[in-house]
């Protein structure tokens, strides 16, 4: 067992199971031994890659849609410029690249980083040297003032709690013991006044999931959005209305047991983008849109054939590669939505209905 598996077998010993929440921040944060803290995660050698790790069209293609509807709002002096879980800052570099041209709206930005994690607070440091750029442990100290955010893949790393219908009603999956082992358990079963809507959608044994943060932060920065200005983009895999169990475990690029190695694995679930429009209901929320037709709207395949015409052999392969990882249905184009929130009588970033 790992030392953190150790400390959470001790700690379910004494007080009894932990929900899949309590499980998920443990594993993702602990400040000695937790997933973010420790390991190099992102990339070839990591556990999983992401969209601006694959290509640096991503954050250009992101950067030069937050510009334009910076430029659309009357280009506000001073804004924020945020990103929320930025990993190794490398979406943030390729959007200041990509908006350099743009008069004004660098020196106009306020860089704000949202990270959790000490040591990736230091590889954004050296990703971004050159920029001003700060860092904030919520997004509730972002300041007041105009906001424009970028959140990729950082929903999905928020831990979430599992209810289990039951003919009584709802029982919480929780991490318990089996002698030295770490177990997934259930609660005794429980009314839920928060499932209540559910009750006529789902059947017996089917699982719901929820996020309990999610809403919170998302209605701190759609109120800094309905006041001041901006808008926000977020991107993740999910979908809308959750339904069954999307906890997943991946190390070494692999699915692996949530609860073997506590602290080694990426632990992720599916976002829910339904109660994140619910909770920005003070602005605009844009439908839900694929990853790979916003990508094709903001003009990837013009950028990419721009890219090619410098490269050949494994590197123009991989260039290929890359963005048809980012936009083909059967790879990210369809799994990854986004979604934007911008103030109600503004336009959308480009890209949104
Ligand atoms: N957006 C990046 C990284 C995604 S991984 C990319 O697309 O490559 C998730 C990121 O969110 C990491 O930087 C992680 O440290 C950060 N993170 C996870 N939970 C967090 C929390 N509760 N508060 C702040 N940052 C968090």
């Amino acid at each position: 067992m790992t030392p953190l598996g150790d400390l959470l077998i001790r700690r379910i010993r004494e007080t009894g199971p932990i929900s899949i929440a309590d499980y998920m921040a443990e594993c993702l944060l602990h400040p000695v031994h937790g997933y973010y803290t420790t390991r190099p995660v992102f990339g070839g050698k990591g556990d999983f890659t992401t969209a601006p790790e694959i290509s640096q069209m991503f954050g250009e293609l992101i950067g030069l849609a937050l510009a334009q509807n910076w430029m659309d709002q009357g280009s506000p002096s001073p804004f924020t410029l945020a990103e929320l879980g930025p990993g190794r800052g490398t979406l943030m570099a390729d959007l200041l690249r990509a908006t350099r041209g743009v008069p004004g709206f660098q020196a106009a930005a306020r860089i704000t980083l949202v990270e959790a994690s000490p040591r990736l607070r230091e590889i954004q440091r050296e990703a971004l040297a050159g920029h001003e750029v700060s860092w904030i442990d919520t997004p509730t100290a972002l300041p007041a003032a105009p906001l424009l955010l970028i959140a990729n893949e950082f929903f999905d790393a928020l831990p979430i709690c599992q209810f289990q219908r039951h003919p009584m009603g709802w029982q919480e999956r929780v991490v318990g013991l089996d002698g030295e082992r770490l177990v997934p358990g259930l609660s005794p079963p429980m009314q839920l006044d928060l499932l209540e809507a559910r009750l006529s959608d789902t059947d017996i044994g089917e699982v719901v999931e929820i996020c309990p943060a999610a809403a919170g932060i998302v209605a701190e920065i759609a109120e800094r959005i309905r006041r001041y200005g901006g808008a926000a983009i977020v991107i993740d895999y999910g979908g809308w209305h959750s339904r069954g169990d999307t906890f997943q475990a991946l190390a070494g690029h692999a699915f692996a047991d949530p609860y073997a190695a506590p602290g080694t694995a990426d632990l992720t679930a599916h976002v829910d983008f339904e109660p994140l429009a619910l909770a920005a209901g003070q602005c605009a929320v844009t439908a839900m849109t694929d990853q790979g037709v916003l990508l094709e709207r903001l003009g990837i395949t013009a950028r990419a054939q721009a890219l090619a015409r410098h490269l050949s052999g494994t590197a123009l392969e991989a260039h290929v590669a890359a963005h048809r990882r980012l936009t083909h249905p059967e790879e990210m184009g369809r799994l990854f939505k986004a979604i934007a929130i911008h103030p109600k009588g503004s336009a959308p970033p480009p890209g949104f209905d």
